[in-house]
């Protein structure tokens, strides 16, 4: 069974194993992970090697702080304006490409002033903006943008340029795909369950500096220093959650061989898709422009709702699920996160490939 979900999403096999002969009893320990304390040596241990493997496998630099969240992404739409408004810079810059980076400005609204340098509203959130079209103030507290668009299935190539502004970036759905330069960020913030782990999870790793906005009044919880000054430990962590991660880092480094493999890898998984909508380009109608698409969830429509159904269950029938596109938008969307074997993507290729041949 291919598992083509946007999330939670499907895990390395050699994970699951993992999980599976680690769950009764840590080794060495005698419990399983989800059992013993987030204060307790061996816990400290997971919880060390998993924010290490991070740090080596994305390059971020001592000056930024990795912090261990829950409250999912959805979270972070409210904790980012409250902890980086500022008296001096009370209005933040959203750079709009999809339904996400929507739901992010509209939760920002809430804390503080909210510009939207860009919006693709009245193009359906097909296409990235050209520098030349963004609208940024210089004197913004930061810049938010949705790295990649999960339900649109648009995500930017490269970081647009924002000047000295700090760069917010949402990457919920491609953390991790590809080495990025931590340095054009102030702050990055991912929900674990497509590319990272469990649902419960959430990583935020900030520049330091940036820790200094955050104001006393906010609750403990909301403020990005209190989890900073106690190692993420303020409360319980989502210990399970971190665990996972721990095992996902090292499937990256050992199994895969760093990020730039994991980018070959999801490049050829992608264009495999791709070219098949570009082979049947009235029977398959890609939602991205060609130019903005996303290598993490592949996005299209089949000429008819009926066409759609037809083509879930069929697919459904060969074992490849959860292609259904998002409520929002309907139409079907193939989840490909770095977890999906590039045999999951050939059988889906040969499966579509069929299905056009037969019912174009
Ligand atoms: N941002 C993006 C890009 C997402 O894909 C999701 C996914 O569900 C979210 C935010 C919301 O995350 P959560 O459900 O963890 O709050």
């Amino acid at each position: 069974n291919y598992n083509f979900s946007a999330g939670p999403a499907t895990l390395p096999l050699s994970v699951l194993e993992k999980i599976q002969s680690e769950m009764l009893s840590l080794p060495g320990v005698g419990a399983s992970v989800i059992e013993i304390s987030h204060r307790s040596g061996p816990f400290l241990e997971i919880a060390g090697a998993a924010e290490a493997n991070l740090r080596k496998l994305m390059q971020i630099p001592d000056d930024y702080a990795v912090l261990f969240l829950q409250g999912g992404s959805r979270l972070q739409f409210s904790m980012v304006p409250m902890n980086l408004l500022t008296d001096e810079k009370k209005s933040a810059d959203y750079i709009i490409t999809g339904s996400w980076g929507k739901n992010a400005s509209q939760e920002a609204v809430k804390e503080g002033g909210v510009r939207k340098a860009w919006d693709g509203s009245d193009t359906s959130y097909t296409r990235l903006p050209a520098a030349s079209e963004l609208d940024l103030d210089s004197n913004a507290a930061f810049v938010h943008i949705t790295s990649n668009e999960t339900i649109q299935g648009v995500q930017f190539a490269a970081e647009p340029e924002v000047g000295d502004v700090p760069l917010v970036c949402d990457a919920s759905s491609d953390v991790m795909h590809k080495p990025v330069d931590i340095k054009k960020y102030g702050l990055i913030y991912a929900c674990a369950q497509k590319n990272a782990g469990p649902a419960g999870l959430t990583v935020v790793i900030m520049r330091k500096d940036l820790l200094e906005r955050s104001k006393d009044s906010l609750p403990g919880y909301l403020n990005y220093k209190t989890h900073a000054d106690a190692d993420s430990m303020w409360n319980t962590p989502a210990t399970f959650g971190i665990y996972v991660l721990k095992l996902v880092t090292d499937w990256l480094i050992d199994e895969i061989g760093g990020l730039e493999k994991m980018h070959e890898q999801n490049k050829l998984k992608a264009a495999m898709l791709y070219e098949v909508l570009d082979a049947y380009p009235e029977f398959y109608q890609g939602h991205a422009a060609v130019d903005c698409r996303s290598l993490m969830n592949v996005t299209f429509r089949l000429p008819s709702d009926e066409l759609s159904a037809e083509f879930i269950s069929a697919a459904k029938a060969q074992q490849l699920t959860d292609l259904k596109g998002h409520r929002s938008v309907g139409g079907i969307r193939a989840s490909i996160y770095n977890a999906m074997p590039v045999a999951g993507v050939e059988t889906l290729r040969d499966f579509m490939k069929d299905f056009a041949s037969k019912k174009a």
